[in-house]
């Protein structure tokens, strides 16, 4: 099996950090996990996973078994699984602060930008033994300075930033190993549609009456709630009134590192503050360009689509589920926004996968299929002889959703309408993949519902969970992961994190946004096979020492049964990246080395989540927030 995503590092180079990660781990005892199972006792969802929940001061409901659906801390159970839903911190039209009061009749408007974030300094090199890893030794240096220009290249004018020095300026790239510094942007002479790749943002501002959101889409790896929160701070001393920032990363592992997880060497941050800085300006330029352009939406047209109904192969065809059981929510929603002249003010996609298709040798700086899905959606696919379907016009903006365990194009092999066939990472193959899902996100707004009236709502309910896992507080505690932590609740010893979660009511479509990968069975269950679509594929492979207890899987209601909206759609990554978030009766650590070492099987994303009190957590916010929506 293929194993993808070492967000943090190899397990062999992570065991270094043994000592520390078992000592920290094993010497709690108020609070601590009953998760810490091996793959032979397994955790099973009949132990209570305690670890967690840790709410703000004003909720205490929540953290819930991933599967008893007693709440822990109360005791309590019922219809909802127990859960005692919390009030929302904020919630638009009508918030008690006065922040954005009812405005009865007022029309919904949006504007939108979008801006390029490609690094502004960063030198190229050569990849001699062709690794995807530069090292000083083996590879050659372009030492040409910030801006990549030497002596005798076009428009070169003079020695610039970094220029001769023998450093490399380096951009390091996120997802895969450390040492894979960027060594240039993907142009359009590579792959099938190359023209206008590179890293984005892109911003809606939506606005009706006096209620404005902001939905920003950033094509980086992860983005932490401390970065947004600082956005919203220098939102409001910049005097932009946009009541509630939602900042979604698509989790792309093509572009820098934006985490601090993937620098040039273990356990040497990749995060570059100069960049950092970059994005930060960027997405304060993007919300400012998407309000200047702010206009009346005639309509909002809305539509979904059935992934695995478009090749024989079914959902195969575009994404593979790399840990057991296999699970692919099969839809894809597409929303035009229509301004009164008809023109397209924005287009949003909602879809769950990793953007990895590159792989971890590519040093190019890509939005890997997303692209190709953003360009299709605008200007129409265009393929060698098949023919094209034309595009909407007006800028796509892609939405990952539940993108954990392991939704990925690794392994995958796609068939085009062209008659290629590509399977190895390639841009080819990144493209292929990406015009046939933009074909599909088209398809999804020509038959969508026309919504001439949409309303708009949004609550944001903010939390501190808990940091179980000891890599990760050791990731925070040393600096190499930049995050503000919090002290341990009463009882607790666990130091914990800020986050949240938003729901957004946009007429007959709602959102949802998690705060890192969640595996889509906790959205949409398919534990009896009923979200395989894909004809022959096993839901759990036969091969698997360690196959996850299905039986044991909690029998819903998921994510998706508890939103209210006719079109429900995840935001991925919505502000803030916690890591995976894992059904807690197939939580799995490994007795002698938790978090480090990956028990038998599929194990692999525990030792990159918070702990196992996420999935329940993610329940109580869901819960917590559709319950406001009701209410409304
Ligand atoms: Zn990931």
């Amino acid at each position: 099996m293929v194993r993808s995503h070492r967000l943090i590092a190899t397990a062999a180079t992570l065991s270094l950090l043994a000592p520390l990660g078992c000592n920290g781990y094993t010497g709690t005892s108020a609070g601590s996990e009953t998760d810490g199972s091996t793959s032979e006792t397994s955790t099973g969802g009949s132990t209570s996973t305690t670890g967690g929940a840790s709410m703000t001061s004003s909720t205490s409901g929540g953290s819930t078994t991933g599967t008893s659906g007693v709440d822990t801390e109360t005791g309590t159970s019922g219809d909802t699984g127990g859960i005692v839903p919390a009030e929302p911190d904020l919630q638009c039209p009508g918030d008690p602060s006065g922040l954005c009061d009812e405005s009865p009749g007022a029309v919904l408007e949006a504007g939108a930008a979008v801006l390029p974030i490609i690094p502004t300094c960063f030198e190229s090199w050569i990849d001699e033994d062709g690794d995807g890893k530069f090292e000083s030794t083996k590879d050659t240096l372009l030492d040409c300075g910030c801006d990549r220009l030497c002596p005798g290249d076009p428009g070169y004018a003079a020695p610039d930033e970094g220029e001769g020095d023998k450093t490399i300026q380096g951009i390091w790239m996120a997802g895969f190993g450390e040492g894979r510094a960027a060594s240039g942007v993907r142009g359009a002479d590579v792959g099938l549609v190359g023209e206008g790749d590179g890293l984005w943002v892109r911003t809606i501002v939506l606005r009706q009456g006096n209620t404005t959101l902001a939905i920003v889409a950033l094509d980086t790896i992860g983005y932490f709630n401390d970065d947004v929160e600082t956005l919203r701070a220098k939102i409001v001393e910049m005097g932009f009134d946009v009541d509630h920032l939602i900042v979604h990363a698509i989790h792309n592992h093509e572009g820098p590192d934006t985490m601090g997880l993937w620098g040039s060497d273990f356990l040497v941050p990749g995060y570059d503050p100069k960049y950092q800085a970059e994005i930060h300006d960027a997405v304060l330029s993007s919300i400012e360009g998407a309000y200047k352009v702010i206009a009346p939406v005639k309509e909002v047209v809305v539509g979904e689509v059935d992934i695995s109904t478009y090749h024989d192969n079914g959902v195969a065809n575009v994404i593979s589920d790399h840990r057991d059981p296999w699970v692919v929510d099969e839809f894809l929603g597409a929303a035009r926004l229509v301004g009164e002249d008809d023109q397209t003010i924005a287009t949003l996609i909602s879809y769950g996968c990793h953007p990895e298709t590159l792989a971890d040798e590519n040093t190019l700086l890509t939005a890997d299929f997303v692209h190709a899905v953003r360009r299709t959606v605008e200007s129409g696919s265009t393929w060698e002889t098949a023919p094209g379907v034309p595009g909407l016009g007006g800028p796509a903006i892609y939405l990952n959703a539940a993108v954990g365990g392991m939704m990925t194009t690794l392994g995958v092999e796609v068939h085009d309408p062209d008659g290629g066939v590509y399977q190895s990472a390639s841009f080819e193959k990144a493209d292929a993949i990406g015009q046939l899902l933009g074909e599909m996100a088209l398809d999804a707004v020509a038959n969508g519902d026309v919504i001439t009236d949409p309303q708009l709502s949004f609550a944001n309910l903010v939390f501190f969970p808990e940091v179980v896992n000891p890599t990760f507080k050791f990731l925070f505690e040393s600096g190499v992961i930049k995050r503000m932590t919090y002290p341990p609740a009463e009882g607790s010893d666990k130091m914990r994190v800020r986050s949240e979660m938003t729901m957004v009511n946009l007429g007959p479509i709602q959102f949802l946004s998690v705060p890192g990968e969640l595996l889509p069975e906790l959205a949409v269950g398919g534990y009896d096979g009923s979200r395989v679509n894909a004809p022959g594929v096993p839901l759990i492979d036969p091969n698997n020492p360690n196959p996850p207890k299905v039986d044991e899987a909690p029998k819903g209601p998921y994510l998706k049964d508890r939103m209210t909206g006719t079109y429900r759609w995840l935001i991925g990554l919505g502000n803030d990246e916690l890591g995976y978030i894992i059904p807690a009766y197939d939580f799995q650590v490994d007795m002698s080395m938790p978090y480090l070492q990956e028990p038998e099987g599929d194990h692999y994303e525990e030792t990159n989540s918070l702990g196992p009190h996420m999935a329940g957590l993610m329940e109580w916010g869901a819960e917590s927030l559709a319950t406001w929506a009701k209410g409304r």
